[in-house]
C-alpha cells in the first residue's frame, strides 16, 4: 500500500506544484493520474520517488516513510519501486536481454554490476518476462533496432525484473500509435495485477485511461479535484480538472470516428489535451 499524506512540493521558484496531496494506493490496483499541463503530475511521481524532494507531508511504502530515508536505506526502498518511461530509457547499443536483466542492477554490489555477472535465476526470470511480453525471440536483439511498442515492452519487462512492490508509469503511450499504445496498456495492466502491484500511471489520453484502469485521480493545481472510478468521470468532472469546454460539442463532432465508435469519451480526451 502506498500512502501520500499532506504531500506539498513548493519549487524554489515559488511555484507550488503540490498542496496537501492525500493518497492510498493498495496492492493490486492500477490508478490514472489525469490533468493539464502543469497539474502537478510529474512532481508527484518524482515526489514518490524522491527523483524530488517533498517539501512537506509523508510518503509511505508498505509502511515504511521513504520522505526521511536516506542513503543505502533509500537506495534499497527505490529497488522496490519500478519506474516505465515516455521515452523507454533503453540503452541502445544493449541487447533486448541485457536491458530486462539490468532491472536487477540494484540488487547487485559494485563488482557484480560492474561486470555485469547476474545469476543463473535472474537470466531465468528474464526470459520469463521476455516470453510474457512477447519478445522472448528478440532477446539478441540491440536495443536501438526495436519499434517503439517493442521497446515499451522492454521497458515494462526491465521495471518488472526489480521484483517491484509500487511501479511508477510516465506517460507510457504518448510516443505510440493508437493500436500500439492499446497493446502495451492491456499488457501492463494484466501484468500489475498478475503481480498484485500497486500503480500509478500519468497520462494525458483520459479515454485510454479509462478502458483499462481501475480508479481515476484527477488533478488541477497541485490538489486532488477527482478520485472515483473510471466511468464516474462525466462532462462536468472534466471541466473540474481540465477546466471550461464544451464536451458535449467534441462528443457530436467526433461520432462518426470509427475508431472512436465505442467510445465516446476518446474525443473528449483529445479535447482536454493541452
Ligand atoms: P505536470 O506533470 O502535470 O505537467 P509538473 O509537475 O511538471 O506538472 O509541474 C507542476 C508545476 O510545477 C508547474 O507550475 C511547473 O511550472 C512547476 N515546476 C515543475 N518542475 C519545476 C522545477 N524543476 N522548478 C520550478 N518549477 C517547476
Amino acid at each position: 500500500m502506498l500512502e501520500l499524506k499532506g504531500l506539498s512540493k513548493r519549487y524554489p521558484t515559488g511555484d507550488l506544484a503540490l498542496n496537501e496531496v492525500e493518497l492510498s494506493v493498495p496492492a493490486g490496483q492500477v490508478l490514472a493520474l489525469i490533468g493539464p499541463s502543469g497539474a502537478g503530475k510529474s512532481t508527484l511521481i518524482r515526489c514518490i520517488n524522491r527523483l524530488v524532494e517533498p517539501s512537506s507531508g509523508t510518503v509511505t511504502l508498505d509502511g515504511q516513510d521513504l520522505s526521511s530515508l536516506r542513503g543505502k536505506q533509500l537506495k534499497a526502498a527505490r529497488r522496490e519501486i519500478g519506474m516505465i518511461f515516455q521515452s523507454y530509457a533503453l540503452v541502445d547499443r544493449l541487447s533486448v536481454m541485457e536491458n530486462v536483466l539490468s532491472g536487477r542492477l540494484g540488487y547487485m554490489g559494485f563488482w557484480r554490476s560492474f561486470l555485469r555477472r547476474f545469476e543463473p535465476s535472474d537470466v531465468q526470470r528474464a526470459c520469463e518476462l521476455l516470453e510474457r511480453v512477447g519478445l522472448l525471440a528478440m532477446l539478441d536483439k540491440r536495443g536501438d533496432a526495436l519499434s517503439g511498442g517493442q521497446k515499451q515492452r522492454v521497458g515494462i519487462a526491465r521495471a518488472l525484473m526489480q521484483q517491484p512492490k509500487l511501479l511508477l508509469v510516465d506517460e507510457p503511450t504518448a510516443s505510440l500509435d493508437p493500436k500500439t499504445s492499446r497493446q502495451i496498456m492491456r499488457l501492463l495492466v494484466e501484468l500489475c495485477r498478475e503481480q498484485n502491484l500497486a500503480v500509478i500511471i500519468n497520462i494525458h489520453d483520459v479515454a485510454l485511461a479509462q478502458q483499462f484502469v481501475d480508479r481515476v485521480v484527477g488533478l488541477a493545481a497541485g490538489q486532488v479535484v477527482f478520485d472515483g472510478k473510471p466511468d464516474q468521470l462525466t462532462d462536468d468532472t472534466l471541466t473540474l480538472i481540465y477546466g471550461e469546454e464544451d464536451w458535449s460539442a467534441e462528443r457530436e463532432d467526433d461520432a462518426d470516428s470509427p475508431d472512436e465508435d465505442n467510445d465516446p469519451l476518446a474525443s473528449i480526451a483529445k479535447g482536454a489535451h493541452p
